[in-house]
């Protein structure tokens, strides 16, 4: 198993080469952003360590630039800070999974055991059917290339129904990701929520992407190119 680790650190980094080596794994190491994102790009690797904070190209860009050019190794992040945004970008960013520093090494060969089971799977950053496109970290939707301005309840609807996309997802499963638990209000405002998604997204464009199925719930499908 071939581990690309990207660490600016050099003592980190020089550790977990000999760490990693000694548990048998080939590893490759890059002690900039730069370097770590041309290696990620030419050589395959099974797994990718990335520190976030570095020098020439930070870990969420190369993250990100990796997920956009359907690379899907298998990506830990190292998160310096313990606050809960770091891991929420870096989860945003398409990682698969961090560890905050200071970490523990047997909880690292830990993690990277599980990510190497699971292997590369396809998981974009960004969530599209068709030319619909919303990317959860920046808030950011488009449709046709066209941004869309959305509220916050509007685009919580609306990624729920992306991660699903293709499914049919009753109004009960959208109403229980996307309020509180303790919501106590009438479940129908579900269908006023869905109602503004397609008239932002649908109507002004002639698409119909947001089908109901009676009695069921919604089933978002790609409209259009
Ligand atoms: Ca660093």
């Amino acid at each position: 198993m071939r581990v690309l680790v990207v660490e600016d650190e050099k003592r980190l980094a020089a550790g977990l080469r000999n760490g990693l080596e000694a548990e048998g794994f080939a590893v490759d190491v890059a002690l900039d952003g730069t370097d770590g994102l041309w290696m990620a790009r030419e050589r395959p690797h099974d797994v990718i360590v990335l520190d976030i904070m570095l020098p020439g190209v930070n870990g969420y860009t190369i993250c990100r630039t990796l997920r956009h050019e359907k690379v899907w190794t298998p990506i830990l992040m190292l998160t310096a800070k313990d606050g809960e945004w770091d891991e929420v970008e870096a989860l945003d960013a398409g990682a698969d999974d961090y560890l905050t520093k200071p970490f523990s090494y047997a909880v690292l060969l830990a993690r990277l055991r599980a990510l190497l089971r699971r292997g590369a799977r396809r998981r974009p950053a960004v969530l599209t059917a068709g030319d619909l496109r919303l990317d959860p970290a920046t808030k950011q939707v488009t449709r046709g290339g066209v941004e869309v301005a959305l509220t916050a309840r509007e685009l919580s609807v609306l990624e729920y129904l992306l991660r699903r996309s293709g499914q049919v997802v009753s109004k009960r499963e959208i109403l229980d990701h996307v309020w509180d638990y303790d919501f106590e209000g009438d479940p129908n405002i579900v269908e006023v929520y869905v109602g503004h998604l397609r008239n932002k997204l649908d109507r002004p464009f002639g698409r119909q992407s947001i089908a109901t199925v009676r009695g069921s719930g919604y089933r978002l499908a790609s409209d259009g190119p």
